[in-house]
């Protein structure tokens, strides 16, 4: 009898593989951070000796979703600055309040708080874009959470780097240090095309080249922002990035609202995959990203939740929800982005975005054991004809239960066993205070 770490059992498993595989009582046997079995038939488990088993009837068995577009350090200014442009919103308060409080230590705690939010709510693996990248690295090495982790790159000074060559050669240091990790990926992330120029992308999209890591950006997330650049390069921003010659299959774009024929012909000829993050666009009325138009094209779609400071919260199953219904009304069909599509989105297609699908995103034998146990006895998810169209439609996020990482498990009955709940959040509350007071 082979001794193993996890055995769950009982579940109704949702695979998410290729073959959308259901069992309606399945069993999970998890080793050393990976699937060594995903089976219905009870006598495999006979094989199997386990540290530690969950009984997971009248429970959900599924891979944890992937966040493709966050940005965790900004968590601390959840419902600072709400209901204004993303122009104001950016520079009037985001930019200053940043410049005041961005540092090492409250990028720590927000990083932090998010990673407690995402945990509770079942995202096992998040794309980050923000500052001080390295202290998240090691938030996420301390809790043990997936992450993909971007250097914000701007031609003005950030809170990390007094330019966009500092920036730089700080990303290159984060290759450096991190690419070897387990659960920690570095990608290249310029902010925008409106906020970094020519020079800035290029070099950046070279260091992509030279360390063969992922490349994404900001892209067409407002009309201002297209016509700024039509106007100063006589061409879209997803046009003007081609003329530059820096899109790449694999590459992706984030937000995509305001796209022209050309554009979503350009991404789907160059393999450019697209983060969907529609609550963040409907918060700063930037628009509606044209996600089952760009699927129909054969382009490759994830779900983001963009920063809390323009959605409120890092809530994949809402933004599933909001996605489904926003589509629904932009394209007056009831068929568009179904339910089984946004699974897919939340799941398999963000691991894709991030290049770690033969890793994540789905439950299979080999892959790395990113799984969430959902509670299913409740009254808003009784009676259950459709898994998938109660985990878009019905559920919030509570219901989740048990969330594994790599196999190991950090949040069990709802308490978290990695991280300490209620000393972040005390801290969180002291911190709003000081930024209280100074804004
Ligand atoms: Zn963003």
């Amino acid at each position: 009898m082979q001794e193993v770490d996890i055995i769950i059992k009982n579940g109704l498993v949702i695979t998410i593989d290729s073959n959308s595989t259901i069992y309606s009582k399945g069993h999970l046997v998890i080793d050393k951070g990976v699937i060594v079995e995903i089976t219905d038939d009870e006598s495999v488990l006979t094989n199997y000796q386990s540290k530690k088993s969950i009984d997971a009837s009248s429970k959900l068995i599924m891979p944890g979703f992937v966040n493709t577009h966050t940005h965790t350090g900004n968590t601390i200014y959840r419902g600072f600055a709400d209901d204004m442009p993303l122009k104001k919103w950016l520079e009037e308060y985001i930019f200053p309040v940043e410049s005041k409080f961005c540092t090492v230590e409250t990028v720590r705690l927000s990083a932090q708080l998010s990673i407690i939010e995402m945990l509770k709510g079942g995202t096992t693996c998040f794309s980050d874009m923000y500052y001080f990248e390295d202290e998240v690295a090691k938030v996420c090495d301390e809790i043990g959470m997936r992450a993909e982790l971007g250097e914000t790159l701007l031609d003005f000074p950030s809170p990390t780097a007094p330019n966009s060559d500092v920036a730089i050669d700080y990303t290159e240091e984060l290759i450096t240090n991190w690419n070897a990790h387990e659960l920690v990926t570095i990608a290249i992330t310029p902010h925008a095309p409106y906020t970094c120029n020519d020079d800035t992308l290029v070099k950046s999209k070279k260091l992509a080249e030279k360390y063969d890591v992922p490349y994404h950006m900001h892209v067409s997330e407002s009309k201002y922002e297209v016509q700024q650049s039509l106007e100063k390069h006589n061409a879209t921003p997803v046009k003007h990035l081609d003329d530059l010659g820096l899109w790449k299959d694999g590459d992706f774009a984030v937000h995509c609202v305001h796209l022209t024929e050309e554009d979503r012909e350009l991404l789907k000829e160059k393999g450019i995959a697209v983060a969907h993050n529609p609550r963040s666009n409907m918060k700063l009325s930037s628009g509606i990203a044209p996600i089952q138009d760009l699927i129909n094209r054969g382009i490759l779609c994830g779900m983001g939740t963009d920063g809390t400071a323009s959605n409120n919260n890092l809530n994949m199953i809402k933004e599933m929800d909001t996605a489904a219904m926003l589509s629904k009304v932009h394209t007056m069909d009831p068929t568009s982005l179904d339910a089984k599509t946004m699974v897919q989105m939340g799941t398999i297609n963000g691991a894709s975005l991030l290049g770690l699908d033969d890793k994540i995103g789905s439950l299979e034998k080999g892959k790395s054991a990113d799984v969430i146990i959902i509670d299913l006895n409740q009254a808003q998810l009784i009676p259950m004809y459709d898994p998938y169209s109660h985990i878009v439609y019905s559920m919030n996020g509570s219901e989740v239960e048990t969330t594994i990482v790599n196999g190991n498990i950090l949040m069990e009955n709802r308490q978290l066993n990695t991280i300490n709940e209620e000393k972040i959040l005390t801290e969180v509350k002291i911190l709003q205070e000081k930024i209280k007071k100074e804004f």
